[in-house]
């Protein structure tokens, strides 16, 4: 794909984490000028520019989104954590202010991760689409949250004013330097706590490969213009089959 300059100007919110480094680094080799905006600086790479601030800051958010057309923002608080209030301030209060926050500063693309637990009531899903509803009983706050999340940035998609918003949805992600999914179920399993199945054996669960995640952002960005049918939608972006567990 043969852009303009000035689209190639792109920040990733959260991009110090794992999914965020990955979608840095493949920027990076398709042509785009990136900048780093989150609370944490994980690495160092030429061609990079970070800035270190709360995504809830919107005069830091601000400074940092000046002449960016692209914004993918892939910042979150961990899952696991069970803290309600810091999951409402950053996912719900904090993505408002990067909405608005685009807007001020003239972004004309909004990228989010979103995931496919917002979707997810407790039972299995297999060859789900995204015309499925959202939970309405999120299984913990993170989802609860995303789910808030999801909907503010695909009701902020305004083809009149310029900005175009779309969310990817992927499930669990693997691949090099997994901080998380992979080493929890080594640990797990070095504890023997994997000697027990819950249910019968045959339950489903997704997993991604960090490069098809990443792709899948990229593909939405690249193809977000005011005549796309993806415009404000959802996409779940999965491997193949999910794997029984
Ligand atoms: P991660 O924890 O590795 O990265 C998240 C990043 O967000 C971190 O660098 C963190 O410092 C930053 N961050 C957190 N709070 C912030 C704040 N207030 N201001 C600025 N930055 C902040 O997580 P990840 O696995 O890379 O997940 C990225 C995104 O993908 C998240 O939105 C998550 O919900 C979504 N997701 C992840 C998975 C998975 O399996 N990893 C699955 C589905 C969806």
């Amino acid at each position: 794909v043969c852009l303009p300059q000035s689209s190639k100007r792109c920040a990733v919110i959260g991009g110090s984490g794992f999914l965020g480094r990955h979608l840095v680094e493949k920027l990076l080799d398709r042509g785009y000028s990136v900048s780093v905006f989150d609370i944490r600086q994980s690495y160092e790479l030429p061609g990079v520019t970070f800035l270190q601030g709360d995504l809830c800051d919107k005069q830091a958010l601000l400074s940092a989104l000046k002449d960016i057309s692209l914004v993918f923002h892939c910042a979150s608080p961990p899952p696991a954590s069970d803290d309600r209030l810091l999951f409402e301030r950053v996912n719900i209060q904090g993505t408002q202010t990067i909405i608005q926050a685009c807007i001020d500063a003239g972004v004309q693309k909004l990228v989010l991760t979103s995931s496919a637990s917002v979707v997810f009531e407790g039972t299995d899903i297999k060859n789900g689409k995204e015309d499925l509803p959202y939970a309405k009983k999120p299984i913990d706050y993170y989802t609860q949250t995303k789910i808030e999340q999801e909907k503010l940035v695909l009701e902020a998609c305004d083809k009149q004013k310029g900005f175009l918003t779309v969310a990817i949805r992927p499930h669990g992600i693997f691949g090099p330097r997994d901080p998380q999914l992979v080493p929890t179920l080594v640990d797990a399993a070095r504890q023997g706590k994997m000697k027990f199945i819950i249910g019968d054996g045959t339950n489903l669960v997704d997993f991604t490969y960090v490069e098809n995640v990443v792709h899948g952002h990229i593909l939405a960005a690249e193809h977000l213009r005011a005549d796309s049918p993806i415009c404000g939608k959802p996409y779940h972006i999965t491997n193949d089959e999910p794997i029984r567990f």
